[in-house]
């Protein structure tokens, strides 16, 4: 990198925000996917005012800048080109404020979405949004990933929940979307715009987050099913009996295979699929949909139905769906994983495709996800131990993304385009609609100094090592 550039750097940060030694760069070349690349710097701002400096120097200079929350992202998002830094976000982990009388949070990106949601729990408010990596991941990486996760079906995805932001642009100049109005329509909708802009736009250092009130109960039930398609039946079901889970994950036959060998759960071998169910809100409303959705279950042949009657016997039934990627890890090391969403009717149709490449590919394929919003993560591997197969789990990839789309579908449903997924990209927008984007890119970020190689074709940044 520049010297002159690091020198300016090392002044504003102090020699110890500033790491350039290949050790300290190796251990930021990678997210949670297989995408790699050595940065040739790393920053750690201390405050918010440090971030547009920064940004100025790289601008300057031409460097690109990524910045970084966990680096738990599954498309290689926080993965900087390696002739870029990358900027640590995660020191910037202030809760500013817990807003009971106006239901919101200001908050610094850098802050773990579970000790915000533990935060303002104690408060007796509720942060929805609940990606699966929550104990780890931040709300800058929800916010710029636009994280799904497990009360998306009730509750919605972060989008749903970010009131306003403060963003570093490319100028370097620092500019504020929305306010603490729920309703609000001064001028353009700018905030949206930068929820799940993966870091191409602008660096968020600021976030005003919607709250609600703690719902009273929650009860959790799990049910096992002779078929998967009696399971996935059972989501509209439930919404025609006017019941509106807060979760609804599903597990197929691989999963529940590997998991209970992994768990030593002991599920009946003949179960094909489970469905976890929860409902919460007022106490007397929990338990009469908790009635109906054990009813609906039984209905639609369930095998078994366990329910949970403490936050113990909650987090066993719980313990299964957490332990996929785990128990799937044990029985091979690495997994190709994809992430796509269907209209919620079509879940069916989807995982009867599955059924079909998993036979014609002659792969072990795993199934499961947040059925009751459509979205579904199918992890993958050759059934021949031939990790490197390489070429065959192309061809499923692609068939996989292939049958989303045919269904209407989305080749990203909360993991984001990143690195891994701008090929593709133009399967799901059209050409004007995707040359629109790159016109607001190239407007916020002429130089392209923003997390370079993401979302649009085209571009490199990082190789992908799966
Ligand atoms: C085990 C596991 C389970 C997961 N489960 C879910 C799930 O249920 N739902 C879901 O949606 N995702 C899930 N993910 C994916 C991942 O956790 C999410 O995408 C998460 O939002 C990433 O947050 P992060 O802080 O790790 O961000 P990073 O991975 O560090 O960054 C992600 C992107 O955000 C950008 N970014 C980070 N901070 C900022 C900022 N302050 N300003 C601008 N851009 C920024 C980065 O440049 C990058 O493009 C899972 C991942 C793992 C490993």
């Amino acid at each position: 990198m520049n010297p002159e550039a690091i020198r300016l750097l090392s002044d504003l940060l102090g020699p110890s925000n500033l790491k350039t030694a290949l050790e300290d760069r190796i251990t930021y070349a990678f997210d949670a996917s297989g995408t790699r690349a050595i940065p040739e710097a790393v920053l750690f701002p201390r405050t918010r005012e440090d971030v547009p400096e920064i940004v100025k120097i790289a601008a300057r200079f031409g460097i690109p800048i990524t910045a970084r929350g966990a680096g738990s992202g599954l498309t290689g998002g926080a993965v900087a080109p390696s002739s870029g830094m990358v900027l640590d976000m995660s020191c910037l982990d202030r809760i500013i404020r817990i807003d009971p009388g106006n239901l919101l949070a200001e908050v610094e990106p850098g802050v773990v979405t579970a000790e915000l949601q533990a935060a303002v729990e104690r408060e007796g408010l509720f942060y929805p949004p609940d990606p699966a990596s929550g104990s780890f991941s931040t709300i800058g990486g929800n916010i710029a990933e636009n994280a799904g996760g497990m009360r998306a079906v009730k509750y919605g995805v972060t989008r749903n929940y970010v009131m306003g932001l403060e963003v570093v642009l490319a100028s370097g100049e620092v500019i504020h979307t929305g306010s603490k109005c729920l309703k609000d329509v001064v001028g353009y909708d700018l905030t949206t715009l930068f929820v799940g802009s993966e870091g191409t736009l602008g660096i968020i250092t600021r976030a005003i987050l919607r709250l609600l009130p703690l719902p009273e109960a929650r009860r959790t039930l799990l049910a096992l099913f002779p078929s998967m398609s009696k399971a996935a039946e059972t989501v509209p079901r439930l919404f025609k009996s006017r019941v509106v889970p807060s979760t609804l994950e599903f597990m197929d036959r691989v999963c529940i295979e590997v998991v209970s060998k992994y768990l030593e759960s002991g599920f009946p071998e003949n179960a094909e699929a489970v469905l976890l169910i929860e409902v919460d809100g007022r106490r007397s409303a929990v338990n009469e949909e908790m009635g109906e959705v054990h009813r609906v279950c039984k209905e639609q042949g369930a095998m078994e139905i366990q329910t949970a009657a403490s936050e113990s016997e909650r987090d066993v039934l719980w313990r299964s769906r957490r332990s996929i990627h785990n128990a799937l890890r044990r029985l091979r090391p690495r997994w190709e994983e994809e992430d796509v969403s269907v209209p919620i009717a079509s879940i069916p149709a989807m995982i009867e495709t599955m059924e079909q490449i998993r036979r014609s590919h002659g792969l072990l394929l795993a199934c499961f996800g947040h059925v009751g919003d459509g979205n579904l993560h199918i992890s993958y591997v050759p059934k021949d131990e031939t990790a490197t197969d390489s070429p065959r789990l192309g061809r499923a990839r692609h068939d996989i993304l292939r049958a989303a789309v045919d269904l209407e579908g989305r080749i990203a449903a909360e993991h984001g385009i990143g690195s891994i997924k701008r090929k593709e990209i133009g399967w799901n927008l059209d050409q004007p609609t995707l040359h629109l984007m790159e016109t607001v890119k190239h407007l916020l970020d002429p130089d392209g100094i923003f997390n370079p190689g993401k979302i649009f074709p085209g571009e490199e940044a990082g190789s992908h090592a799966s």
